[in-house]
């Protein structure tokens, strides 16, 4: 890499650690603030620095400001379904599509012992706990992602989900296979969620 003063090298080091983000873009982003002025490059720097005020909603797991998220504590929401999804951000996507009305439960990641991701590293003790606390959930939606570890995932959960006497459902087809939630339309997300199937 060429040489840059400190703190452009710092910056462009730090850049490189999100997602699809390679050095050359890092450099790019990096240019691109210094062009900024010192106010809006302050401002950036802030909503960095405010992500600290994030932290877990202790009931689902998502991320939240206060200790008890918005939605788990929605009394207009209904609490005989629970929609268990792998990740945080899944659940903005959910409610993206306005069909559904229940509760959720983050679990952590899918399945993927070769990875290190067993139920043991994501929160399957709590899930157990949230079901067991909690008799008024009557079915559990499983909203992972139509491939291979989420597929695995279902399997493994359904399964257990079961023992605990709940109906499980999972995404209707429509979703392509391999396809990530994240990165489904509204209206397709939103069929998929009517149109769920029992596993
Ligand atoms: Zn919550």
């Amino acid at each position: 890499m060429r040489k840059f003063p400190a703190p452009i090298h710092n910056a462009i080091a730090a850049l490189s650690r999100l997602p699809g983000v390679g050095p050359k873009t890092a450099l790019r982003y990096v240019f691109a603030l210094l062009r900024m002025n010192k106010q809006d490059r302050e401002i950036f720097a802030r909503a960095v620095i405010n992500l600290e005020n994030i932290t877990e909603c202790s009931v689902c797991f998502t991320h939240s400001e206060d200790p008890v998220c918005a939605i788990c504590k929605d009394s207009q929401r209904s609490n005989s379904v629970l929609c268990v999804v792998s990740e945080s951000r899944d659940i903005s996507t959910i409610e993206a599509t306005n069909t559904y009305h229940g509760k959720y439960f983050v679990f952590g990641g899918t399945l993927n012992p070769i990875e290190g991701a067993t139920p043991e590293t994501l929160n399957m003790r709590e899930l157990v706990e949230r079901l067991k606390s909690r008799p008024e959930i009557k079915e559990v939606i499983l909203a992972f992602s139509p491939d291979v570890h989420g597929e695995t995932t279902i399997m493994f959960l359904s399964r257990k989900i079961k023992q605990l006497g709940r109906k499980t459902t999972k995404l209707a087809r429509g979703l392509p296979i391999g396809a990530d939630i994240e990165y489904a339309d509204e209206v397709t997300l939103g069929d998929a969620l009517l149109g769920r199937r029992e596993t």
